[in-house]
């Protein structure tokens, strides 16, 4: 979806940029060409005092709700509290309803459903373009963020002018003294390049952000289709939230606004530059996707903007808990710390993939035996895999037709099964972080040089042989 609609919805909140916004006005639905511009951040500010902390207190202390949550939100909704109207909201419908509505209109929606019971989540990224759309809704809204304690400077600094230019506090969370104190005590201060980013997420973002929506009923996110092909293709612009719960308690009490999802990220950037909004100055920097220090960087040309973030584990693990709801079920036992839990290697019966006479079986001595030779004959490319993780059923197509195109070329192509009793091995001696790990062992040297990207089409396969052949 283009922005184009909601570039002429601003035209026309732009001519009424003198109206005063009243506090009544909240919970009440209104059009669209009725608000202010300038005038309005000191209008929420001196509302805000009003609103509840986002860390408030849920009235049930149970946590993560199953990934079975309905569409049907039993709760919430400031209309049907108030005026005992709408006993329960479809949010599938909802979303069908407006996927082809402009994120401006959503977010007015998002927060004329749920006044001061919905925030928005900003990681001081490019979502600070939410805090513009809610600020042209003209109604109060609320924004929280993540302080994990290893955001970039630049990160806090950016925070900074957004309170400034909107008028507006942050509602920061931290994460627990003491979870950080026992990790980084017991594991170091960089424990994710070793062991996965899951633990480190776990404590300083999922808890916080945990805490922080059993103080709401809504939350409203910058997730959009087009960063992370592999978990985000399907997120609609509302849903019941599928892993976390709000104040109330228990399944679907939490709704998840993304008024974003269906918008290209170029149509978000010309939007922040037309409204001349502030932005982070990584991003000048080639820093895309904006998270914590260590495990963020910036991304090539035609990189994808997920590449820059915890690019040294599997696409598909890059959901840090935030938006765990948009891995499928079936994926979720690969994801666990480096991507090769007991609980999936323990899936033998899958049958074996890479089958085809242009891939090698390696065994255990004959892969032992290739990393002893400092003279090969020949070079060879070599997936680790296991058969039941998915990733390596994803790249079967391309592996086999990696392998169809290198036949004669005097490159053998290989496969070597690293799950169960060879995983070990295969960690200490094959460089194995998560599955699929792809291995080149060039012709005159020892160490086999591990395939650094998470692309495994035949191009970049085929690039990367070719740069070292
Ligand atoms: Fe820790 Fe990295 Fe996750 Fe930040 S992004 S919480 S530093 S693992």
């Amino acid at each position: 979806m283009a922005l184009a609609s909601s570039s002429s919805a601003f035209s026309a909140i732009s001519s009424h940029s003198q109206e005063i916004l009243k506090g009544s006005q909240i919970g009440s639905f209104r059009s669209l060409d009725r608000f202010i511009l300038p005038s309005t951040a000191g209008n929420v500010s001196r509302r805000r005092g009003a609103l509840k902390p986002v860390s408030a207190q849920a009235k049930r202390s149970k946590s993560v709700v199953p990934l079975a949550a309905t569409s049907i939100a039993p709760v919430a909704d400031l209309e049907r509290e108030n005026k005992g109207i709408e006993k329960e909201v479809d949010y599938e419908k909802l979303a069908e309803d407006l996927k082809d509505a402009s994120p401006l209109e959503i977010i007015d929606k998002a927060l004329e459903k749920f006044g001061n019971d919905i925030a928005i989540a900003f990681s001081g990224a490019e979502d600070v373009a939410l805090i513009e759309y809610a600020k042209l809704t003209g109604r109060p809204f609320r924004v929280f963020s993540l302080d994990t304690g290893r955001l970039n400077p630049e990160t806090y600094r950016f925070f900074d002018d957004v309170e400034k230019r909107y008028d507006i506090r942050i509602e920061y969370m931290f994460p627990d003294a003491v979870e950080v104190q026992g990790l980084v005590r017991s594991k170091g201060l960089f424990s994710f390049y070793e062991d996965g980013h899951q633990e480190c997420c776990r404590i300083r973002k999922v808890r916080p952000l945990r805490r922080a929506l059993r103080g709401l009923r809504a939350w409203i996110t910058g997730q959009r289709k087009d960063q992370s092909p592999g978990t985000r293709a399907e997120i609609p612009v509302v849903q019941v939230d599928p892993s976390f719960e709000g104040m109330d308690g228990g399944i679907g009490s939490l709704v998840k606004w993304n008024p974003v999802a269906n918008v290209d990220g170029g149509d978000i950037w010309n939007f922040l530059r037309t409204m001349d909004v502030p932005v982070n100055s990584l991003h000048s920097q080639g820093y895309v996707s904006i998270g914590c220090e260590p495990c963020t960087r910036p991304v090539l040309p035609g990189q994808h903007e997920r590449e820059g973030r915890w690019w040294w584990e599997d696409a598909k693990a890059k959901e840090c808990g935030l938006h765990k709801g948009n891995i499928k079920q079936g994926e979720v036992p690969q994801l666990n710390g480096n991507g090769n839990s007991a609980a999936a290697a323990a899936t033998t019966e899958n049958p074996d993939i890479f089958n085809t006479q242009n891939i090698i079986n390696l065994s255990r001595p004959g892969i032992e035996n290739l990393l002893r030779l400092e003279n090969r004959r020949e070079p060879w490319l070599i997936v680790l895999y296991a058969p039941w993780c998915r990733f390596c059923q994803g790249m079967e197509a391309s592996y086999v037709e990696l392998a169809e195109k290198l036949a004669g070329s005097g490159i053998k192509v290989g496969k070597f099964r690293s799950d169960g009793d060879q995983k070990e091995f295969a960690k200490e001696e094959l460089q194995l972080g998560s599955f699929p790990t792809i291995l080149f062992f060039p012709k005159n040297t020892a160490m086999p040089i591990k395939y650094p990207s998470e692309k495994r089409d035949v191009d970049s396969l085929l690039a990367f042989v070719r740069a070292l052949h």
